[in-house]
Order: structure tokens, then sequence, then C-alpha cells
């Protein structure tokens, strides 16, 4: 290469990197900016390689529950690497992960682990189909299973229709089915259920990738008896809110149970581990008990299950009544920010959404309408003031236990400094 100005990262990267990144909200471009590169992280707070320092509302998009570099995880992932860092083989760490997930989840006796939640949830929607022998999907609009071909799409709002691919790549016959219907619409759910022999409703219990959008008082309960009857095989996907929510996930704070279960992110501590759950008599359809095939080179690694044991053996009673007050303080500031300003706010234990709205957001069409200029233009401002905000309107604050009160603090100053700059 010539000599010249000195290239920074992110030339490099887009050298050899598509849009010089590995996932694409990393780049930032719904803010309108390049992307950071991020040289550690300590706690609640993020390094860049230029020695900036922020707030770190993103945590990994939700598995560092514990912060960053947690001791306790560190010396975990440490002392099992000592041990050799995989080995194709069974080893006792992962018994022992499955055992805590059985523990905590109301609806698991049994467990398969993968290595990202997008393998769990297209191994979930598999077995589906294998314990009903029916083809066609139904998922939510705005929704988010991970990436493979048949559960990106996201469809129109309104009524249930057929939908369109969600990307290109992806072959029609494929996305056709999946059926896509709104958040929070109980009608739709029923026409969809009516109208074709449904294998699996996959469901984020706290729809959190179209911003946080809390099921309407009953919906779970809802899909619960309208799939029951007819005949369709439930799925949480608690990628997010599992171990987060509560304990048990969603289906703990509900007290509604599915018949499978998706999990990921905390379940790896941020390492990548992922897994799909459930009964035992249909988790024995999964090969090599059953018929179903599914395998994994680095299922159940070592290093990602001590990561994370370490970080459930981290969340006790304690710990969710912390994390649900710093989640009230976040969100009563936003609140009180949002009291003379078009903004909305939406909560769940340990997740928040400031949405850029005149409305309350109960869906995916209602979180489109955001003005995306404006929310843009507030996380340059707060990236400005130390705070690194998910950069994206349609994603949540991740709260987690290395967050302090002054950290909260700190961020609602400058989310009102921001909002000035923003909306004057
Ligand atoms: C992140 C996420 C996934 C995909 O997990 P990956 O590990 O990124 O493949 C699936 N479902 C939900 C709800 C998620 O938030």
């Amino acid at each position: 290469m010539g000599g010249g100005a000195l290239l920074t990262v992110y030339d490099r990267a887009r050298a050899v990197l598509p849009g010089g990144v590995n996932s694409p909200v990393r780049a930032m471009r719904q803010i309108g900016r390049e992307p950071i590169f991020i040289d550690r992280g300590e706690g609640a707070e993020l390094v860049d390689v230029e020695g900036n320092r922020y707030i770190d509302w993103v945590c990994s998009w939700g598995p560092l529950i514990l912060g960053h570099a947690d001791p306790a995880v560190i010396s975990a992932v440490i002392e099992a690497a000592k041990r050799g860092t995989s080995y194709g083989a069974a080893t006792a760490i992962e018994v022992q992960l499955a055992e805590q997930v059985v523990a905590r989840f109301p609806a698991v006796e049994m467990v398969r682990m993968t290595s990202s939640g997008t393998e769990a949830a297209m191994s979930a929607v598999r077995l589906a189909r294998a314990l009903t022998d029916r083809e066609v999907v139904v998922k939510f609009a705005g929704a988010y299973h991970g990436h493979s071909d048949g559960l990106l799409a996201e469809g129109g709002s309104g009524m249930a229709t057929l939908s369109v691919p969600g990307s290109p790549g992806v072959p029609p016959a494929m996305a056709a089915l999946t059926v896509v219907v709104p958040w929070n619409d109980r009608a739709a759910v029923h026409t969809a259920l009516a109208e074709h022999q449904v294998a699996a409703l996959l469901v984020e219990p706290v729809a959190a990738n179209m911003g946080v959008v809390p099921p309407d008082e009953g919906f779970l309960e809802f899909l619960r008896e309208a799939t029951r009857a007819a005949g369709t095989q439930l799925i949480f996907d608690e990628v997010i809110t599992g171990f987060r929510v509560a304990r048990g996930g969603a289906q703990e704070l509900f007290g509604v149970e599915p018949d499978l279960t998706v999990m990921g992110k905390i379940i790896g501590g941020g390492l990548p581990a992922a897994a799909f759950a459930g009964p035992r008599e249909s988790m024995e359809r999964i090969a090599p008990a059953g018929d179903v095939y599914q395998a994994g080179t680095l299922s159940g690694n070592p290093l990602a299950a001590a990561a994370g044991l370490a970080t459930l053996d981290g969340l006790d009673a304690g710990a969710y009544e912390r994390l649900g007050a710093l989640t009230d303080r976040l969100a009563d500031g936003f609140e009180a920010l949002a009291a003379d300003r078009p903004l909305q706010v939406a909560k769940a234990p340990g997740l928040v959404t400031l949405f850029f709205s005149e409305v309350p957001v109960r869906n995916f069409a209602d979180a489109t309408a955001c003005d995306t200029d404006a929310h843009a233009h507030f996380c340059r401002a707060m990236l400005d003031r130390g705070v690194y905000p998910p950069p994206a309107q349609f994603e949540a604050w991740f709260v987690s236990l290395a967050h302090s009160e002054a950290s909260v603090d700190r961020t609602l100053e400058a989310a009102g400094e921001a909002l000035d700059e923003v909306l004057g």
C-alpha cells in the first residue's frame, strides 16, 4: 500500500469486510455515522480504539447482563481454556448448564445447545414441523428470530398475508411457508390459525426487536389457548427475555408455558451459545434420541458453557430486584423527559425503549412510523456526550447489573441535553 495518509481501522475494515462490519447494525448507518471500533469493555463502560469512554446501553445486545469483563465470568473462561477450548465430545459442564436451564424455566425438561440464536430458532421450527407433520409457521411483524431463510420475513401490517421474502437470496418458496401477522392482533392470529395448517407460532413474548413492545394484557394467554386449540406448537423465542425479565424468562413472568423455548444471548455469557428446549417427550425427537437431525461442531462448547454458568451464578434473586430498580430509574427518567416532548417510553425488566413517536407503540407499524431522523440525531448527540445507546430505533436499551444509579443519572442528564439539541 502506498504512503500518504494513515489508514483508519474503518478504512481497513471496509476493504475486507462488507460495510466494514460482521453484523449490519454495528455499521451505525441507521444513525448516520461511521462505526465505532471498540478496544475494551469495563463493567458498564466501553472504550473505543481512540480512547473515548462511553456508558454502554447495548451490552453486546443482551448477553452481558453482568456487564463487561465480569471477574467471575472471565476467570471461569480462563480456567476452562486451560483445559482446552473444544473437544467435539461430551463434557460435564454442558450437562451442568442444561441442569441450570431446566431448574429455571417452567416449560423446559430437556435442552439442545447450539452456537447462535439463529440456529436455535431454526432448529426449534424443524422440531415443531416434525412434531405436527405440518409446514406453515406464523410469526409477528417486527419480531426477529435470527436470519434463517424462513424466519426473515417481516411482511406487511394489517391482515395475515402470505409474506414476501425478507431478503434477496431467500427463495419465495421458503418464505411462502411463513405467515406474518401484526403483534398484539388477536383477530389476525385467529385468521392465520384457521386458514393454514400451522406447525408453529413463534413469538418474542416481550417484543424487543422493534424496540420494546410488551404484549397487551392477556395476549400471551390468548396465544396459548389459540395454539393449543389449533394443534400448533407455541414457541417462545426467549433469546432476549430469557434469564432477563425474570429468572425463568417471560414464561415465569407472565405464567404462560410455551411448547418449545428458544434461548440465547445471556445463556452464553458473552460467548457464542444458544439453545432450544422443551418437554422430554418433544425433545426426545431430536437426534440421536430421535429422528429429527440437528448438530453442531461447537455446540455446548466448554468455554461458552463456563461463561454461561458463571453468568447464571451471578443472577440470584437480589440481582433481579436490582435490575428492575435500575430499569425503573432509567424508564422513569425518560418518562419525565417525555412529558412535554413527542416521545414514548416502553419497558420490561432489564429493557427500555425511547420511541420518537407522538402515540404509544403497540406494533411494528407504530414503530416504523417513528421519527427515525430525530432518533438518529439523538443517538449521535448521546455518543458526543459519552453515552452509547443502541444505534437504531428498533432496538432495546439493555440494562445490566454493572450499571449503577450514577450511570443512569449521567445518562439521563445527557439525554436531557441531547433532546434539547434534537427537538428544541
Ligand atoms: C438476537 C436474537 C436472535 C438471534 O440470535 P443470534 O445469536 O444473533 O443468531 C433470535 N431471536 C431473538 C429474539 C433475538 O433477539
